[in-house]
């Protein structure tokens, strides 16, 4: 672990009932870094995400967000959890709200932003996610993709020190998949502390510092992409890869 780990998670455990999710996980991201986890259906990725926002509780072990353990409730953890951002498969963006109001709700509300200011911030967020022109739409006016957008411009406008990205592309159909991959892309190169859980081997090749290989509720591997995907070194991974590849 090193002094500029951004997100460390230490000998991590999560029990749904019998089921042993996370199995004394460690795992740390530096800052500017992008962590990509791949894995089976089923092997933790996405608790493992909710972990990092507490937005699943943890049995035993640490997480720490910039060098402060997540406690279990209250301001802290509330302050904490608006470092992480977090964007998931299925947009989850507020039905009834304009792009914009998604935006701006949060800064205003959470942030104690002023309207003005939250507005024009937003308005640069969609400009760069390249949806500035649907500002005043509502989602389901939007298509997969660009509602995908809308929910990175919404998490981005919380200014997080970290952002995790649940499977972004899955819900999305195979011609909206690159417009949000392209958007990660571009954050990644910015210097944006990123987790990635996706199965988009490319992204991951050309965007991520480190994979994280899970299987079964562990981190089975963890590599460099190019090291990963031409010499994966555990039966699990080499299974995995032969399925995907
Ligand atoms: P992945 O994202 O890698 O597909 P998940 O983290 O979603 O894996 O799930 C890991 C395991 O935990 C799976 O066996 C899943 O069925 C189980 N699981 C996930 N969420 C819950 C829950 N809320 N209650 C019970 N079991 C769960
Ligand atoms: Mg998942």
């Amino acid at each position: 672990m090193t002094a500029t780990a951004l997100v460390a998670l230490e000998n991590v455990n999560k029990h749904f009932g019998d089921l042993h999710v996370l199995r004394d996980i460690n795992v740390s991201v530096n800052r500017g870094e992008v962590v990509v986890v791949i894995g089976p259906s089923g092997s933790g990725k996405s608790t493992l995400c909710r972990t990092i926002n507490r937005l699943e509780t943890i049995d035993s072990g640490v997480i720490s967000i910039d060098g402060q353990p997540l406690p279990a409730e209250g301001r802290g953890l509330a302050r904490l959890r608006s470092d992480v951002g977090m964007v998931f498969q299925s947009f989850n963006l507020f039905a009834h709200k304009t792009v914009l109001e998604n935006v701006t709700l949060g800064p205003v509300k959470v942030r104690g932003k002023k309207k003005d200011e939250a507005r024009k911030r937003a308005l640069e967020l969609l400009d760069r996610v390249g949806i500035a022109s649907q500002a005043d739409k509502y989602p389901a006016q939007l298509s997969g993709g660009q509602q995908q957008r809308v929910a990175i411009a919404r998490a981005l406008a919380m200014d997080p020190k970290v952002l995790m990205f649940d499977e972004p592309t899955s819900a999305l159909d195979p011609e909206m998949v690159q417009e949000v991959l392209d958007v990660m892309t571009s954050l990644a190169k910015e210097g944006m502390t990123m987790v990635v859980v996706t199965h988009e081997m490319g992204f991951a090749r050309r965007a991520a510092d480190r994979v994280i290989f899970m299987a079964d509720g562990e981190v089975v591997e963890e590599n460099t992409p190019d090291e990963f995907f031409t010499q994966p070194t555990s039966e699990r991974a080499k299974d995995f890869l032969s399925k995907i590849l």
